[in-house]
């Protein structure tokens, strides 16, 4: 496959094996025969680039699909903007948020459905299914009507009610899930097994990590240089992967010639990722319990993948407290007028926690990640909601 002046082919993270890229590819046969029960996902696909580095700044670009094949939804090229009274609270003066919540559907997950949904029409395929706790499955929903696809989604039914509800006004079949993410996940495998279509399923389809890697090529090129250090909230892995990717990819086309240091920040409830950067390895699942149930997960999919990439850049992992998590967000939404769902507030709870280890001169980027209107009640924790509704003026206080 070719576009303009890049050759993409899938290749193992693994074994090394390369593959092309096309539909029912998902993860490296020979890898994935070693798949353990609850653990993370075997033979991961990463994408790999080969020839020169294209004119345009265009991220598509740089994806592994034909522009012509995505949908013409507005995805990614949201702002990295300066946040002033964050930057003085902090000391912080090269603080940026990269806002991601300005998505069409109002998460990052868009940037990976905007690849797939391209790659299903590229190859004709008409069906998508996908397994999330909430914000992969709206946005597969929101980008998949954009593109003229069906789009069926497993979600918990402990998912937030506006990512369900999201999803059904985007027309896509919702299968609530009487179980955990995880379980949804497996259904989900069967589901798509027996009644085909295209498999969205996070780090599965090797495409969920490659379309997320924008954000990466948006921020070095919005910033004109790599980053010092980049915050990411981290839950089965995909993103921060595809944050990996993105640099890795601008260092290989000889734009950059340094990795950022890219921080892993995970709830102290769903750190598997954390836990193992620690101890080298996957143990048996712990039952996840955060607030921030974008990134709450038993067995991270991408554990495996997200684990090497951490190790081989000189990644950090830290853990964050759901009190911690409700503070930052609150923080963010009071001084920076950035309303974030606990998820991707976690990623500036991560800076703050790590902050004194940093030199205040650096650029520093918090990731955020989805929108503070996709988990309301999540929200009203940190804030006192108004009880008596007043008549006359006399009434406030
Ligand atoms: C999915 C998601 C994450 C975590 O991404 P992973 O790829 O699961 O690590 C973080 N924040 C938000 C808002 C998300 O939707």
């Amino acid at each position: 496959m070719s576009k303009d002046t890049l050759q993409f082919k899938y290749q193992c993270s693994e074994c090394g094996k390369t593959y092309a890229i096309e539909p029912g590819t998902y993860t490296c046969p020979d890898c994935a025969k070693k798949q353990e029960e609850n653990r993370p996902l075997r033979g991961i696909l990463d994408v790999e680039l080969s020839g020169t580095a294209p004119e345009s700044r265009d991220v598509r670009d740089f994806l592994p699909v034909p522009t012509e094949f995505f949908p013409s939804i507005p995805v990614g090229n949201t702002p990295l903007w300066q946040p002033e009274n964050l930057r003085k609270q902090t000391g912080f003066h090269k603080l940026f948020i990269k806002d991601d919540g300005l998505n069409p559907t109002g998460s990052l997950k868009d940037r990976a459905s905007y690849l797939v949904a391209a790659f299903a029409r590229q190859h004709g395929i008409n069906t998508v299914i996908v397994a999330s706790t909430g914000n992969a499955a709206s946005s597969m929903s929101g980008v998949g009507a954009a593109a003229g696809l069906a789009v069926t989604i497993f979600i918990p039914k402990t998912a937030p009610e506006a990512k369900m509800v999201q999803s059904l006004q985007y027309g896509a079949k919702v299968v609530l899930v009487d179980g955990t993410y995880d379980d949804a996940y497996e259904l989900s495998m069967k589901y798509a097994a027996k009644n085909g279509g295209l498999n969205r399923n996070t780090a599965f389809n090797p495409l969920t990590i490659e379309g997320k890697k924008t954000a990466a090529l948006e921020i070095f090129f919005q910033l004109g240089h790599m980053p010092e250090t980049v915050f990411v909230p981290v839950g089965d892995g995909v993103i921060i992967s595809g944050i990996f990717k993105g640099f890795r990819d601008l260092i290989q086309l000889k734009f950059a010639d340094r990795m950022p240091t890219i921080v892993a920040v995970q709830a102290q409830g769903s750190s598997a990722i954390c836990r193992a950067f620690e101890t080298d390895g996957f143990d048996e699942p712990v039952a996840s319990s955060t607030v921030a149930d974008s990134i709450s997960v038993d067995v991270p999919r991408n554990g495996f993948h997200a684990l090497m990439n951490l190790k081989r850049f000189n990644g950090e992992c830290v853990t964050i407290s759901d009190n911690e998590i409700l503070s930052a967000q609150k923080q963010l939404s009071g001084s920076a007028g950035l309303f974030s769902e606990p998820a991707a507030a976690t990623s500036f709870a991560g800076f703050l926690k790590l902050k004194n280890e940093l030199d205040t001169s650096a650029d520093i980027v918090i990731l955020s990640t989805g929108n503070g209107l996709k988990d309301i009640v999540s929200a009203r924790e940190a804030v006192t909601v108004p009880v008596k509704p007043v008549k006359i003026l006399g009434e406030i206080k």
